[in-house]
């Protein structure tokens, strides 16, 4: 056997014989849905900086310039269809193989592939909220608001709407703490799809490690924790996920 087909029937073992296997999954497992992801050669930080368009400071500067940058990147969410890794999760869980999947994306995509249990630590772009009276918004309601008028505003106290998603200098919402108890309890840690360079989602794996969990890496690129983890799986998630859904079926 070469190394790829290698690494798929090692992965399957450790599939097969975990009990409490939980998954962390990056934008790496929406590129093949036509999602850009940040960190990549030709992803979004080639172009742009992240403090101006992606913190919390730069929105409050430039509310308008924000919605400005993201209102198309986000409207391209609303079609995108799951890849073949959101699939496999998804089918991973239904089996009773997979216990979550803890996202650090925003395009709940996971969801739309069937996954139930997911953990959205960064919250979604579906959601949005009023920076004063909290009032819960609907994405279809801002698109409309930055189309007609560049800055959405609430209808009800006219303060700033903002989108659920976490931005750089955020503070995480309460599914990160729900979703760091199900690595807490976990035997085995698939990561898929990040560069894990964002803390404090990447400090997931150590925490693995310290609850005695196995952890496997799936990336295309090499990564911080590549040296610590029991397997790496290194290539382009959609070939690799579809060996391993033919290998477990
Ligand atoms: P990242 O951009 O830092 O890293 C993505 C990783 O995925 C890279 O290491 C790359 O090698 C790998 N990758 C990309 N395409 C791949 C493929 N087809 N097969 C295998 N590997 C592939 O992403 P991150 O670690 O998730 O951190 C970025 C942050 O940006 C996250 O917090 C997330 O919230 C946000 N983000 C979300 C989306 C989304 O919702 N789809 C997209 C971009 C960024």
């Amino acid at each position: 056997m070469g190394e790829p087909e290698q690494q798929v029937a090692e992965l399957t073992h450790l599939l097969g014989t975990a009990r409490r296997a939980v998954a962390l999954t990056g934008a790496g497992v929406s590129t093949e849905s036509g999602i850009p992801d940040f960190r990549s050669d030709g992803g979004l930080w080639d172009q742009v900086n992240p403090e101006q368009v992606a913190s919390i400071a730069g929105f409050l500067q430039d509310p308008a310039g924000f919605y400005r940058f993201w209102a198309d990147k986000f409207a391209a969410l609303v079609d995108a269809e799951p890849s073949p890794a959101h699939r496999l999760l998804s089918e991973l869980e239904a089996q009773g193989t997979l216990r979550a999947v803890i996202t650090q994306n925003i395009d709940g995509l996971h969801q739309r592939a069937g996954s139930r249990r997911v953990y959205e630590v960064h919250g979604s772009f579906q959601r949005a909220h009023c920076m004063g009276c909290q009032a819960p918004y609907g994405i279809d309601f801002v698109f409309t608001k930055v189309t007609g008028e560049g800055e959405p505003r609430c209808e009800y106290c006219g303060d700033l709407l903002k989108p659920g998603v976490v931005l750089f200098g955020e503070m995480l919402p309460p599914a990160f703490g729900e979703a760091a108890s199900e690595v807490d309890q976990s035997d085995l840690l698939l990561v898929l799809g990040s560069s894990l360079e964002v803390f404090p989602v990447a400090d997931l794996v150590p925490r693995a490690h310290r609850a005695g969990a196995r952890v496997v890496l799936l990336n295309r690129d090499p990564g911080p924790y590549d040296a610590e983890a029991d397997l790496v799986v290194r290539g382009q998630l959609g070939p690799v996920c579809e060996q391993l859904r033919g290998a477990l079926r």
